[in-house]
């Protein structure tokens, strides 16, 4: 069989410990055999960060920017252990950090769904994609623990001098306030993510905030969204049938629980960190959790939502068998090369992402698969594989599917 040949490349970005060790046999087992791959490769593991400053990190996302397409493994952000355990220059920051902010991006999370592993929410039967704003509100906010009485006031200096102010509170005693922000900017980016996440997946797309009760902040983002949907995608989402609708926090919870999933979610900073750790929690396992980072010109990242499984790596160096999974790693590369396929019309990239994801799926619906699935699964006769067995059993299905 001849091998798939590639037009632009993908940007690789390798990274550490366990996943590290997946990706090679990811490439090695699944990737290479079937396709002439072409990529630009940077490596984001820490040591080489730290070797250059960590400019490989810049250098990626730059290049991101410029093919359009990437694909990354999981990362250690260095925290105090690590500067001692890589002998690090400086306390690095989070790569995905760096690259959100070079790609001004939003972050979509899908789960992995298959049988033998069901949500905790018994209608659930397709995924709910979580896309959170990642700029701002209480996460850049400023506060004040209030000592005793006196008055607090929201105060706005504009750049002529001239100033707008707003009473918060006057304190009879001690207290707290709180200051926060965001911009159009951030708002109106993650707004076009969103639309073009939705029309790319072609899903439905929900976003709600507390307009009723912040009639200025939360009601900025309710405005923002409906002006450039009706400004620029609603002829898109009528096109394509499918639907943009805003609605209150509290009704749109109330409507997830009851929904059979098969659409995004957009949120608020806060809700969104929240709700996130929520509906993946209630689709099984964080190592069955997709990412992919969107900016609002187009430009994506896909990554597993997991990190490097430190653990398991320890394992692995003192030579013992590990059971990492591997499901979430692969998925982001299907997702990169299907991308790539339809950016360069390459029908045949396409078609072998939707067939490595189904051999991967059906590989665990015949009950093989890793121990941490092992422990959720309602499938009886399971057999448990290690990260390597499970990553050749995964080859074994596509190779029949193939052929
Ligand atoms: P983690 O790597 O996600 O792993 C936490 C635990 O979850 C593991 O110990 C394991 O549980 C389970 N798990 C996660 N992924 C799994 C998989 N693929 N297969 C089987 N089990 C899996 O989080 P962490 O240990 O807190 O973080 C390790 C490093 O990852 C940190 O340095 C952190 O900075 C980094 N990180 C990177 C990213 C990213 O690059 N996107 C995201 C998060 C964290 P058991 O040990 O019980 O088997
Ligand atoms: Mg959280």
């Amino acid at each position: 069989m001849d091998k798939i040949k590639m037009i632009t490349p993908l940007v690789e970005m390798d990274g550490d410990e366990m996943t590290r060790i997946l990706w090679k046999m990811i490439k090695d087992e699944l990737l290479l055999p079937f396709i002439d791959l072409k990529t630009e490769y940077y490596d984001l593991g820490l040591e080489y960060r730290n070797e250059t400053n960590d400019q490989v990190t810049v250098d990626s996302a730059n290049a991101t920017l410029k093919y359009g397409v990437a694909v990354k493994c999981a990362t250690i952000t260095p925290n105090a252990a690590r500067m001692s355990e890589y002998d690090l220059k400086e306390m690095w920051k989070s790569p995905n950090g760096t690259i959100r902010a070079i790609l001004d991006g939003t972050v979509f999370r899908t789960p992995i769904v298959v049988k033998g592993i069901e949500p905790c929410v018994k209608n659930w039967e397709k995924p709910i994609t979580l896309a959170r704003h990642a700029y701002g509100d209480v996460y850049k906010n400023a506060e004040i623990k209030i000592p005793g009485a006196g008055k607090a006031e929201l105060l706005f200096t504009a750049e002529d001098g001239t100033e707008v102010r707003e009473l918060i509170h006057n304190f009879k005693g001690a207290g707290i306030i709180q200051g926060m922000h965001n911009t159009e900017d951030s708002i109106s980016s993650f707004a076009k993510a969103c639309f073009n996440y939705a029309i790319d997946t072609k899903q439905d797309l929900w976003f709600a905030t507390k307009d009723t009760i912040s009639k200025k902040y939360d009601h900025t983002f309710k405005d923002i969204f409906q002006d450039i949907y009706d400004a620029d995608y609603k002829e898109k989402f009528e096109e394509l049938g499918i639907e943009y609708f805003y609605t209150l926090i509290d009704d749109a919870v109330a409507r997830v629980m009851k929904a059979k999933g098969g659409f995004i979610w957009a949120c608020k900073n806060y809700d969104g960190d929240v709700m996130s750790d929520m509906v993946s929690s209630a689709f099984g396992s964080l190592a069955m959790m997709t990412s992919v980072l969107v900016s609002p010109t187009g430009v994506y990242e896909y990554e597993a939502a997991h990190g490097t499984v430190q653990r398991h790596y320890y394992k692995h160096l003192k030579g013992e068998e590990t059971s990492t999974n591997s499901v979430a790693t692969i998925f982001a590369w299907t997702g990169a090369l299907r991308k790539r396929g339809e950016l360069d019309n390459i029908p045949e990239l396409m078609d072998f992402a939707d067939k490595l994801e189904a051999a991967t799926l059906g590989t665990i619906e015949a009950g093989k698969m890793t121990k941490d699935l092992a422990l959720i699964t309602s499938l009886n006769d399971v057999k448990v594989l290690n990260s390597e067995d499970f990553i050749k059993e995964i080859r074994k299905t596509l190779e029949t599917s193939i052929s």
